[in-house]
């Protein structure tokens, strides 16, 4: 099917999140061409009028988010201390349209020229982010996550249907921490199905720490309703000792198992765990919209 593209007007671009790790969020789009089967922020599409199951098919492309933001800065630097901003939660921020867009650009630029002393993270897939290399240098107090489920580049197509593979994201981390940009990996969700192969976790964590990163961030899997009829249809096929561990990750047992297993890896390769916790949603979980 081919991508939908939108270009609409925002009436604001920065939000207020829950994230433990940000005081604010930015989204320049919304809905991300990436697919991902499990991700949580396909319910973005009832903003836009689009269904859960179209989810990956659109992006709309808030085309006066710089201009926007080159006002909202200002609000932001009044605050003492400066606070801490994320791009992306709910899409890609280097999904394929930043190529013609450059809005995520357009935002670090903003950063970058007013100086800005808080925290600015970029969450992403992409490769696409070592175009602004240079750029990224100049903002004061930069970290970029990666998100890396896997070291399989066929799970990462069959499950992230299309993002950049697995491999690529490594290299670009690679690149990263050689340029000297703080890094971390963001394991999310943390794939169920490992705890069978505990050598699949060594060997993500081997490569994570062999591309430079020390700093990690691990999330259970989360199933709400709006998610979790995707990827049963998606393991349909899969055996039932994988269906079953997929339905079973929601459980404390679960996590109560795999817990001290993610410890001791992370602790074999060196790599520190933010928070020095494994993120697990509870419960109803606000739902983030700029
Ligand atoms: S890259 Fe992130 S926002 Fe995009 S589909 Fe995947 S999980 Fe969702």
């Amino acid at each position: 099917m081919a991508l939908k593209i939108k270009e609409i007007q925002a009436k604001s671009i920065i939000g207020s999140t829950q994230v433990p790790s940000a005081d604010y969020v930015i989204n320049p789009y919304t809905g991300c061409q990436f697919a991902c089967m499990y991700c949580f922020a396909s319910f973005m599409g009832r903003f836009v009028g689009e269904t859960n199951n179209n989810w990956g098919n659109y992006v709309y492309v808030k085309t006066n988010a710089v201009e926007l933001m080159e006002k909202d800065i200002l609000r932001l630097m009044k605050k003492n201390p400066h606070p801490r901003v994320v791009l992306s939660t709910v899409t890609d921020p280097y999904q394929g349209v930043e190529k013609k867009y450059r809005l995520t650009r357009g935002i670090l630029e903003t950063f970058a020229k007013n100086n800005y002393q808080g925290r600015v993270g970029i969450l992403t897939k992409s490769p696409m982010i070592l175009d602004d290399l240079e750029l990224l240098k100049t903002i004061t107090n930069l970290e970029v996550g990666m998100s890396i489920t896997t070291t399989d580049d066929k799970l990462s197509r069959f499950l992230e249907v299309q993002a950049p593979l697995a491999s690529a994201r490594l290299r670009t981390l690679k690149k990263l921490n050689d340029a000297g940009i703080k890094t971390y990996v963001f394991v999310g969700p943390f794939l169920p199905h490992m705890k069978l192969k505990p050598e699949l976790i060594d060997k993500l964590f081997s490569e994570i720490r062999k591309a430079g990163t020390t700093d990690i961030k691990i999330e259970y899997l989360n199933l709400p309703k709006h998610v979790k009829p995707r990827m049963n249809k998606l393991l349909k096929e899969e055996s039932e000792e994988i269906q079953e561990i997929y339905s079973t990750s929601q459980l404390k047992k679960y996590r109560e198992e795999i817990e001290p297993i993610l410890r001791d890896s992370l602790e074999k390769y060196g790599l520190k765990l933010k928070f020095d916790e494994i993120v697990h949603h509870v419960g109803k979980q606000k739902l983030v919209e700029n």
